[in-house]
């Protein structure tokens, strides 16, 4: 997704999810596809990676409990933005 400050329009990404690439990975499938869900929508407002000790969805490869949500940093950034 981009955005133009100078107009304040947002434009659009399309994000596909793959769900037999999620299913070949190791972790629980449906917390999985939810954290790629949140991690790619994510990436797709500009956020990076965030690997561990921290506990968001963008950390990088499947997990085994939590990291659905985005967070602090993230939630900070995203509410700049818009
Ligand atoms: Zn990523």
């Amino acid at each position: 997704m981009t955005y133009n400050p100078s107009s304040g329009i947002c434009g659009k990404a399309i994000v596909t999810l793959w769900p037999e690439v999620i299913a070949a990975e190791a972790g629980p499938f449906l917390l999985n596809l939810n954290k790629t869900a949140c991690h790619e929508v994510g990436h797709s407002v500009g956020q990076t990676h965030h690997d561990p000790p921290y506990g968001d969805c963008l950390v990088r490869g499947p997990v085994s409990t939590g990291h659905v949500q985005y967070g602090g940093v993230h939630k900070g950034y995203i509410n700049d933005l818009f």
